[in-house]
């Protein structure tokens, strides 16, 4: 058994280490370049960031004979610190690299409501140069604060950029942005990468940034993921969670039974987003994502002012889903969110936009004009005999021409429509999605 020499500790602070942390989903290797400055909490939030899904309260590593060496504080750590660097020492006399120091989490149970992020937001504009920058400042206030961030940073992933994605496919094109599938070479994850090209200032830039750093606390089933954002030259990407059924735009005329279990959770998703204060502001079929496990989560939702005027300044349109009070200029809040939870479900029942008068060909935005209807005339009303009362007694109200006497967040979560298909059912829309992919691959002979 090799002897533990905690002056050992002083030499690593000339010396970094690699840690590999053993995760279910495999080894996640980290460079910590000052191990002295390295302490239990840090490492355990450092973990917890790469297994999400898990509670994390210690974790273990091996000693010479294989034993587990349980590590729940700071003297525990620094032991271990101690007995890696000098087996470390032992491998080099040897002539042999050193492995990197290898520890197991131990995971408990896992509670429904952790952060599912396993990503930091980069809130700098460009990473390369504002890293010292920001490293220092931290130090300067305060050094353990630095180590923590520091740490986490190295340990997490905590920054997706751009060498480190390989692009695969392109999922659509919408106005301001492509999105692409892509994956994250170094946390091994499939995402959707959507890149905005924006002729804006670092300023701007670093706005937008500290704007998007709200998706980081966004943790809700019916939101998509959000990673990371960048920018490079004149354009932003931004990484959120890949969802293989795509955009409801797609799919057109949706049973009801389906888009019951969609509605349910695009209402809780906007519940939740409201609760923020955030307002969706775009709330359009093609801003809501399924997948083959049967989830609906909302993306796309006006987090940034300055991002949203940075695009609305290149594309020119106002968006058919839009509440009359807006098209018209006037002040609008959550009535306004509301009424284009309305009119997409309306769209998506009947397979086509429910003003006949507005033909969208391709994307959302119409001149202004043309959408005057939806200001001036009565809302649309569903063919007689082919939907539920409940149904279009939800769309209806959804879409009354005044906001107050929309439902409130309250009333839209306790409508019949909705309890009714509040079940928790994910089979549902799982097996109507596996479905419709399936048809497309056979309509394209794939
Ligand atoms: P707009 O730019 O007005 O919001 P849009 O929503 O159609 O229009 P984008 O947001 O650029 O445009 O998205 C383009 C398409 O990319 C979507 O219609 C959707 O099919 C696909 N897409 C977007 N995000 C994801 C994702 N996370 N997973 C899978 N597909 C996605
Ligand atoms: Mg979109």
């Amino acid at each position: 058994m090799l002897v533990l020499d905690l002056n050992n500790l002083c030499a690593m602070d000339t010396e970094g280490i690699v840690i590999r942390i053993k995760t279910p989903a495999g080894d996640m290797d980290s460079a910590v370049d000052c191990p002295s400055l390295l302490n239990f909490n840090d490492l355990l939030v450092a973990i917890r960031d790469v297994m999400p899904e898990a509670t994390v309260t210690a974790f273990e590593y091996e000693d010479e004979v294989g034993d587990r060496i349980t590590v729940r504080s700071d003297e525990e750590l620094k032991a271990m610190l101690s007995y890696y660097y000098n087996t470390m020492n032992e491998q080099r006399m040897n002539g042999l690299l050193p492995d990197p120091l290898q520890i197991f989490p131990r995971a408990g149970k896992t509670p429904g409501n952790r952060n599912i992020h396993g990503l930091k937001v980069n809130t700098r504009p460009n990473p390369a140069n504002d890293c010292t920058q920001a490293v220092s400042e931290s130090m300067a206030n305060n050094s353990l604060k630095k180590s923590s961030a520091e740490l986490k940073r190295i340990l997490t992933n905590g920054q997706i950029s751009a060498q480190d994605i390989n692009y695969q496919e392109q999922l659509g094109h919408g106005n301001g942005g492509t999105v692409y599938k892509a994956y994250h070479v170094l946390g091994k994850r499939v995402l959707a990468v959507k890149v905005i090209p924006l002729d804006i200032t670092v300023e701007l830039q670093k706005q937008i940034m500290s704007e998007l750093e709200i998706l980081y606390k966004c943790d809700s089933p019916y939101i998509i993921t959000f990673f990371s954002a960048f920018f490079v030259e004149n354009r932003i990407s931004i990484c959120t969670e890949f969802m293989d059924g795509g955009s409801l735009d797609v799919y057109k005329r949706i049973p009801e039974h389906v888009l019951g279990r969609i509605a349910v959770a695009v209402v809780k998703g906007l519940t939740y987003l409201w609760s923020l204060k955030i307002l969706h502001r775009d709330v359009k079929p093609s801003n809501m994502l399924v997948n083959t496990r049967g989830q609906v989560k909302l993306c796309d939702f006006g987090v940034s002012t300055q991002l949203v005027n940075s695009i609305a300044k290149t594309y020119v349109g106002t968006n058919a889903y839009m509440a009359p009070e807006r098209i018209s200029g006037e002040q609008y809040g959550i009535h306004a969110d509301v009424w284009s939870v309305g009119i997409s479900f309306m769209e998506l029942a009947l397979g086509m936009f429910p003003y006949p008068q507005i033909q969208k060909n391709q994307g959302s935005l119409m001149p202004l004009q043309l959408l005057q209807c939806i200001v001036d005339e009565d809302p649309p009303v569903f063919p007689v005999g082919q939907f539920s009362e409940k149904f279009v007694h939800f769309i209806t109200q959804c879409m009354r021409r005044q906001p107050k006497e929309r439902p409130a967040p309250n009333n839209l979560m306790e409508h019949s429509f909705i309890t009714q298909f509040n079940d928790g059912n994910a089979r549902v829309v799982s097996m109507w999605v596996c479905r419709c992919l399936e048809e497309r691959r056979a309509q394209q002979g794939l």
